[in-house]
């Protein structure tokens, strides 16, 4: 079967790769000029700082098939990705990198498996988390039983944001317009049937990463919090305990008191015990307020994201 007729859109978020852009772009290029079907590519400038805005003018210039969008500010990849699925136009939309992590050498293979009709999506997973600090991996193994056990949606360990997908479920992703967004969870929430393809992690090719370890911490507790309801009755929960305990300590205090008068003692376990109620209570109130804060920024309806600049007339601004 020809793919002429056929569209690919290729999502883009970039956030200071002025290094990566120019090796992205080539490569990419090559693996979807011998792919023979149409391609856009759109990306997304997350308020950079560097040369990556004018690079891609220039990238916009040169190729009929790019178009770029260009934030007002850094809104962070979530903004930038859901922008992009919001202005996506092809058959198959797919989100990638810029960094080369998600080699584009897979999308023949990843829409060969599409156009088979099995499949809905194809997503990628690393296969092994080589080249990553231990102590990060750890933390990330640890989130992913978590939050797979405390909430609806299917987040597989090591999975990226590079999927390749049907319109249909583009078009779900983006009638998801959630403020507090996590993609993860969301592409596993929605469903469909995915195809999941494994490969060794790359390293990237130029530039730096966006993340370090409290970010990526702050994204897991959001995305547990976006996911899962069950934080919410860990104060419930604490309070059986505590009333259960509350009551076999009444009948020590009583049988004592039966068996052995009453000496007055114990005031460093009472303050021990005010404080430590005082902290389970601070704790479950914090949950409370995380819960509150989301739905406060929910209530807003601010838009996910701000175009200040694009080659294209066609693109809503605001969402
Ligand atoms: N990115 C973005 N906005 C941000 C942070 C990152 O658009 O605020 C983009 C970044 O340019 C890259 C992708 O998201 O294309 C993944 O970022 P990065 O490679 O830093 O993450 P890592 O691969 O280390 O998890
Ligand atoms: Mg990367």
């Amino acid at each position: 079967m020809s793919n002429t007729s056929i569209k690919i859109s290729l999502i883009v978020p970039c956030y200071n790769e002025q290094a990566a852009l120019p090796v992205f772009c080539r490569e990419t290029m090559e693996v979807l000029k011998h792919m023979d079907c149409d391609f856009e590519l759109i990306f997304i400038n997350d308020g950079s700082t560097d040369d990556t805005l004018p690079l891609l003018r220039k990238f916009a210039k040169d190729n009929p098939h790019v178009t770029y969008l260009s934030f007002s500010r850094n809104f962070g990849k979530e903004a930038a990705m859901y922008a992009g699925f919001a202005n996506a136009g092809g058959d198959y939309v797919a989100v990638m990198d810029a960094d080369m992590q998600d080699p584009p050498s897979l999308l023949p293979q990843m829409l060969e498996i599409l156009q088979g009709g099995e499949y809905d999506s194809v997503a990628t997973c690393r296969a092994t988390r080589k080249g990553e600090p231990k102590i990060r991996s750890w933390f990330a193994r640890k989130f992913y039983r978590i939050i797979n056990k405390i909430s609806d949606a299917d987040i597989v360990d090591g999975a990226r944001d590079f999927r390749l997908m049907k319109r249909e479920m583009a078009d779900v992703i983006v009638s998801m317009s959630e403020y507090n967004r996590f993609s993860k969870g969301i592409f596993g929430w929605i469903g469909f049937r995915t195809y999941w393809l494994h490969y060794d992690n790359v390293e990237r090719v130029a530039g730096q990463t966006k993340w370090n370890f409290w970010k990526l911490f702050k994204y897991a507790v959001s995305g547990i919090i976006n996911f899962s309801q069950v934080p919410l009755s860990i104060a419930s929960w604490f309070g059986i305990l505590m009333t259960l305990c509350s009551f076999f300590f009444l009948l020590v205090i009583i049988v004592r008191k039966l068996a052995f008068g009453d000496p007055v003692a114990g005031w460093a376990s009472t303050i021990c015990v005010i404080i430590f109620i005082g902290g389970i209570q601070l704790f479950c109130l914090g949950v409370m307020g995380q819960y509150i804060a989301k739905t406060y920024m929910e209530t807003k309806r601010r838009p996910h994201y701000i175009i200040s600049e694009s080659n294209r007339e066609d693109i809503r601004k605001v969402k």
